[in-house]
């Protein structure tokens, strides 16, 4: 993440959603449970979701979990029950594969759409194995972000896959692991799927604020988020009963929530025709061009500054790096900043980035002395 990509396209093969062959409206709502869980419990969560905005009905059937001895999904037994609830409610279905023989298994069940999880996304081995079993297989694969925010490894799935002849694909945006605390379970990252979507625009992007937020409360505003930043669509866990989940529990909301959630849902059009609007867009992209220019200025500013610093100090061999100075400038400037509605978190990760081309321009100055 703190190495920010600033790389070309990437030449990949892509179909628009429309060409998946799947009803929908513009957007892609993916909607049901972690787990498939018993035949009763898919098939009541699909009939309680009829009446709602559902395009794609998923279910997982061979579960990650973190630890062994937890609900690792009902297995293959599962995938019919999950097909039949999708047919009751007329939506094509989704599974999570992690193994060729998954794969092979979903294709033998009917299964209309696979993807791959966040786990699986991190390893490359993986990914090779299933793209080749994909090879000359028709069907849509979304690729969840890999657990740690690598692009590359991200777009390294989709170029497997795209190399084996998958031309169906869509990214899902399900947030990053973090060693430290915070509000999420998988921090959002927004920059990093957003880059994704820069270096191929033909990706569609598809957000899951479920393992986003692991907890219900974000989950609308996380979701709102993304329609705001013209997201292709969304993948909710939904389940009849989140209550007695067998995995995900606290994150899933029920077909009602997830009715009343939608609803309140605004969708994002990425450009108006209202003239008066437009202008309006206009005039405050100028003035946030100016600010960015003011920005670039004031940071080569900083830098002459750190070289001659770095010159002063070689003097008399001050080391560049100085913990305690550091450890100050960052504490005072989130104080600064959370005055200023700036959240920790951003004004650290400003500042990090800052010290380190700092640091750089300090050892640069003295080299060439
Ligand atoms: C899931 O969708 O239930 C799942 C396990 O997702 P992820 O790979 O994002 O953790
Ligand atoms: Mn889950």
């Amino acid at each position: 993440m703190r190495k920010q990509e600033n790389k070309a396209g990437v030449d990949l093969t892509i179909k628009n959603l429309a060409d998946w062959h799947i009803s929908y409206e513009n957007k892609l709502f993916i909607a049901g449970p972690c787990s498939v869980e018993s035949e009763e419990q898919v098939l009541q969560t699909a009939l309680s979701l009829k009446q709602q905005p559902v395009h794609v009905l998923r279910g997982g059937i061979w579960k990650p979990r973190t630890r062994p001895g937890q609900f690792q999904g009902i297995g293959h037994k599962g995938l019919r029950w999950l097909k039949n609830a999708g047919k009751a409610i007329q939506v094509p279905v989704a599974v999570e594969v992690a193994f060729p023989e998954h794969v092979e298994q979903c294709l033998k069940s009917g299964i209309d759409i696979i993807w791959i999880g966040a786990r699986t996304s991190a390893n490359p081995f993986a990914m090779q194995a299933l793209a080749d079993a994909l090879r000359g297989i028709d069907m849509p694969v979304m690729v969840k972000n890999p657990i740690n925010p690598d692009l590359e490894l991200w777009i390294g799935a989709f170029e497997r896959l795209n190399q084996a002849g998958v031309t169906k694909l869509a990214a899902i945006h399900r947030g990053f692991s973090s060693y430290r605390k915070t509000d999420y379970r998988n921090v959002p990252h927004w920059a990093l799927p957003l880059e994704l979507k820069r270096r191929i625009p033909a990706m569609p992007l598809i957000c899951d604020p479920s393992h986003i937020c692991g907890t219900t409360e974000l989950l609308q505003s996380v979701a709102q988020e993304a329609m705001d930043l013209l997201y292709d669509g969304l993948m909710i866990e939904v389940h009849v009963n989140p209550a007695v989940a067998l995995s995900d529990a606290q994150q899933q909301i029920t077909p009602e929530q997830y009715g009343a959630f939608m609803k309140s849902l605004k969708l994002k059009k990425p450009f108006t025709e209202n003239q008066e609007l437009y202008r309006k867009i206009i005039y405050l992209r100028k003035e946030i061009d100016e600010v960015d220019t003011q920005i670039i200025d004031l940071l080569a500013k900083r830098m002459e500054i750190s070289r001659t610093l770095g010159i002063v100090k070689i003097q008399d061999s001050v080391a560049v790096y100085q913990p305690d100075r550091w450890g100050e400038i960052v504490r005072s400037r989130i104080k600064a900043g959370l005055k200023r509605n700036l959240s920790e978190e951003f004004v650290d990760q400003v500042y990090q980035l800052i010290h380190e081309e700092s640091v750089r321009h300090q050892e640069m100055a003295q080299q060439k002395k």
